[in-house]
């Protein structure tokens, strides 16, 4: 882990429009994470954790301030330079897997690589190499529905960093899982923070999976406070 900043966010606001109201979710909100660095992102149901999350990751705009991802403002881009930027930059995890149901675990792990040049011979081995890493290996058969929670997570996280991305977005990872399975999800991606050397941030309502992380943050009445850095 470095000590320059890979992700920041500065002074960002996010407010939705419902039926001319207006829903103020934070305002004037900062965030640095460091390169290489773990960070879990607690709080309260509705608190703006995914909305904050989403954010980074270009998938929503912030109504004012800016997000920049490895020296690069995300915040002025148009849907489709950010579209690239996200298949390079960006992997997603999320609670409910997400996987194609009608493919088989190496077919979704493929997916990201039709996006890239690789050949037919290299993205089988590619996948191959992840499918090891992320212990999913012997299940590249199955489809989503003959897999467990815990596997079809493996696949989902192999799917996200198959392209090799630098920052690893996970949105209640473990939400679905029970907790010695939730445990083998966190070891996984504490392996990728520590040695393929990923930005990892987590949005995480369970303390067991955030104490995977090197840095706390939660998320109270539209303001983020630190809570620990066990690394400093
Ligand atoms: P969390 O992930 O912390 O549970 P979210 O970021 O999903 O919270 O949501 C934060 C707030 O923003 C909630 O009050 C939610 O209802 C509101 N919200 C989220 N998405 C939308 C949307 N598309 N339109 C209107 N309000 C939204
Ligand atoms: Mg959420």
């Amino acid at each position: 882990m470095s000590d320059v900043s890979f992700v920041r966010v500065e002074k960002a606001s996010k407010s939705y429009t419902k039926a001319s109201n207006n829903i103020p979710v934070f305002d004037n909100l900062n965030l640095d994470i460091p390169e290489g660095s773990f960070v879990a992102l607690m709080g309260p149901s509705g608190s703006g954790k995914s909305t904050l999350l989403h954010a980074i990751g270009g998938l929503e705009s912030l109504t004012s301030g800016s997000v920049k991802v490895d020296a690069v403002q995300i915040s002025k881009m148009n849907q489709s330079q950010l579209s690239e930027w996200r298949s390079k930059t960006v992997g997603l995890v999320f609670q409910s897997f997400n996987l194609m149901q009608t493919l088989s675990a190496f077919a979704n792990i493929e997916l990201p690589l039709f996006l890239t040049k690789l050949s037919r011979a290299e993205r089988k081995r590619r996948v191959n190499e992840i499918a090891e890493l992320v212990r999913i290996d012997h299940r590249l058969n199955h489809r989503p529905s003959e897999l467990s929670g815990g596997e079809q997570q493996r696949v989902a996280i192999a799917r996200a960093i198959i392209a090799d991305p630098q920052l690893l977005l996970c949105d209640e990872p473990t939400g679905e899982l029970d907790q010695s399975t939730s445990a083998e999800v966190m070891n996984i991606l504490r392996t990728l923070c520590d040695e393929l050397e990923k930005t990892v941030l987590m949005v995480t309502h369970d303390p067991r999976a955030a104490a995977y992380s090197d840095n706390i943050y939660h998320f109270e009445n539209g303001k983020l406070e630190f809570k620990r850095d066990q690394v400093a």
